[in-house]
């Protein structure tokens, strides 16, 4: 199957990009991540915070109200002085005796009312009676006029003022009364409570809040740290406004110094105090609240509700957490999800492919199928027609086979002739003589002729029937004589022989090869008459007949030292009607003949050309029984 290529190169700017995104994701992911659990977180605080101050908004009232009852409870209380006759007696001539039932009458009410002090002062400012008479600290005979809830009632007006004691050194609020005696102020009536129930009644209930006054000073806190503190930074003129009043005594009026405000409405604010840990003193850390501010009704004072805020973060937090983990959870599932989306379409892409690619496969299967069949109908075609063409051939060989016969005994047909006309002329005149000698009774010279004639006519016998012989077609299944085959063909050849000159060096074994004798005799014959003609011009015409064994085999090399071969024949030598030789003397069939008829024989001729000249011819015939101890093949 092949493979796509487009889908397997990938470009330079497709790899880069790749890596980018990689590289981009993760940091851009976390990123995401925080922010959407900031947005959570805050989201989730500021909705926290709008309940907190929906809640804190009813608290802050209900408080709010309780204070004020607690403040307006005793408002009353120096305006009933002004009933008391010994009273206004007393202030009306402070030398009479009134001094002692009103100081006891004080003293009474106090216990009832359940406050700190009940005292009367002059328009001067000084105590003229007081309920804690009794006491070493007693204000009596003591000068108040500084203090500004004094001023007030001495003017006419309530006197309402928080404030650390001169003389006791406690905190405690006053209220004032100018006491009127015909439409003409007289003196003051003072009661000074205490608050503390307040504070006490915040801390049961876990409540953090605080009551600050005019001048920003925290008079009432649920927290006593926070005790006569500074809201916001005092100016040193008012500084020494205060210290002059001596409202808070001598107190040091710190800054309560929030580490963080930020507002958030009308009344509503985010406070962080720096609180000093529980089981750690030196360690500080931050407390958050949201601070919720009213206005106390008919005095001058604020009430603040804190609500702490680090449930509130927590949650948050939580929230924020979860949803930056939400997310997470979702950008994996979807990473995950794209992935596999990726995964699936590559893998139905691979698929589709090798569907693809498999039906090309079939498609070319069934092509190639069908070349296959028709080259195949081609081959067999092919095969009949070679079968044909080398039945022809066989036929064509056997004909030139026997056409090579008959040319060769065209060819010889001169020296037969002549060798047979030489016995017939040399008979002609020996029985010519034969005749006149038994005429002249010469009986002896006469049957010496006799015998003679007898000699020639043997001689011309053999030379028949060797050419008879030749002539016969051969058969494949026979066997041949070596020695016999070579000496028939000497004999065939005697007269060429012997007029060439040539010599002929046998060194071979007598070997019974498988392969009919007339045909052995017709290679041999064919060989051997080419190196007639081959020698003929050599000063000392030289035939070399050397055999050897070879496995089953025998090999007969026939070498003369003619002419040899050159270059141009040797590409034709074995082909067929090939001949170099002039005129009628060569057919070009001798060595096609031979190297056929040895082939027929399951044996082969072949041609040499030895260094030192000549040629030689190279006869390989099969044994008819191989030795049992056959040598190696080279
Ligand atoms: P022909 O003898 O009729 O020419 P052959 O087939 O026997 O046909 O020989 C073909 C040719 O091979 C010859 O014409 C000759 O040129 C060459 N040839 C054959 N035998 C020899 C040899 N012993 N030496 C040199 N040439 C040879």
């Amino acid at each position: 199957m092949k493979c796509n290529p487009a889908l397997l190169r990938l470009t330079k700017p497709a790899v880069k990009s790749r890596l980018l995104r990689q590289l981009l994701i993760p940091p851009l992911i976390i990123l995401l991540m925080l922010g959407f659990g900031v947005v959570a977180y805050l989201i989730s605080e500021n909705n926290g915070i709008r309940t907190l101050s929906e809640n804190g908004e009813r608290q802050l009232e209900l408080h709010a109200r309780t204070v004020e009852s607690e403040i307006s409870k005793y408002t009353y209380l120096p305006s009933l002085l002004e009933l008391e006759g010994s009273v206004s007696k007393l202030l009306l001539q402070p030398d009479g005796a009134d001094r002692q039932f009103v100081n006891e009458y004080l003293e009474g009410m106090k216990r009832r009312s359940r406050s700190r002090a009940i005292y009367i002062l002059d328009t001067s400012g000084r105590v003229q009676a007081t309920s804690n008479w009794r006491d070493a600290d007693s204000f009596l005979g003591e000068d108040l006029s500084f203090r500004p809830y004094f001023q007030d009632a001495v003017r006419g007006k309530p006197g309402r003022f928080y404030g650390i004691g001169s003389t006791t050194g406690e905190a405690g609020y006053y209220l004032s009364h100018g006491l009127e005696e015909h439409g003409k102020i007289i003196g003051v009536a003072v009661i000074k409570v205490r608050l503390d129930t307040l504070e006490e009644r915040w801390q049961r209930a876990r409540l953090e809040a605080f009551v600050s006054d005019e001048n920003g000073i925290i008079i009432l806190s649920s927290d006593p740290e926070r005790r006569l503190k500074s809201l916001q930074p005092l100016t040193p003129q008012v500084k020494e406004r205060l210290a002059r009043s001596l409202q808070y005594y001598w107190w040091p009026l710190n800054e309560l110094q929030p580490l963080a405000r930020e507002p958030l409405g009308d009344g509503v604010e985010k406070l962080t105090f720096a609180v000093n840990s529980e089981t750690e003193p030196t360690e500080q850390k931050d407390v958050t609240y949201l601070s919720q501010t009213r206005r106390l009704a008919d005095t001058p004072w604020n009430f603040t509700l804190l609500t702490p805020l680090q449930d509130l973060r927590r949650e948050s937090m939580v929230q924020g957490a979860l949803v930056a983990f939400a997310f997470a959870l979702l950008t994996i599932l979807g990473i995950a999800w794209n992935e596999r989306r990726k995964v699936l379409a590559t893998r139905l892409a691979a698929r589709e492919a090798l569907e693809e690619a498999n039906s090309q496969l079939e498609r070319r299967i069934t092509e190639r199928t069908v070349d296959l069949r028709a080259s195949n109908e081609r081959l067999k075609g092919q095969i009949r027609e070679r079968r044909h063409a080398e039945q022809t051939l066989r036929q064509a060989q056997d004909e030139l086979v026997q056409a090579g016969k008959l040319a060769a005994i065209g060819q010889m047909s001169t020296s037969i002739a002549h060798e047979l006309n030489q016995p017939l002329a040399a008979l002609r005149t020996l029985s010519g003589n034969t005749v006149r000698f038994l005429e002249r009774g010469a009986i002896d010279v006469a049957s010496t002729n006799l015998r003679t004639m007898n000699e020639l006519i043997d001689r011309m016998g053999r030379i028949t029937a060797s050419l008879r012989s030749f002539a016969r077609r051969g058969d494949d299944g026979g066997q041949a004589s070596l020695c016999k085959a070579v000496d028939a063909c000497q004999q065939l050849l005697a007269a060429r022989l012997a007029s060439s000159g040539l010599r002929v060096h046998r060194d071979f074994d007598e070997q019974r090869l498988a392969i009919d004798q007339t045909r052995l005799e017709q290679i041999l014959a064919n060989l051997i008459s080419n190196a007639l003609d081959a020698t003929r011009d050599q000063e000392r015409p030289t035939l070399w007949l050397e055999g050897e064994l070879l496995g089953d085999k025998y090999r007969l090399q026939v070498r003369d030292n003619g002419h040899g071969i050159d270059d141009e024949t040797r590409k034709h030598l074995f082909e067929p009607f090939f001949t170099t030789k002039p005129g009628e003397q060569g057919l070009g069939l001798g060595l096609t003949l031979s190297a056929s008829l040895a082939a027929a024989a399951k044996g082969s001729l072949n041609v040499e050309h030895p260094v030192a000249g000549g040629s030689a011819f190279v006869l390989l015939l099969p044994l008819v029984t191989p030795p049992t101890d056959t040598a190696p093949l080279p």
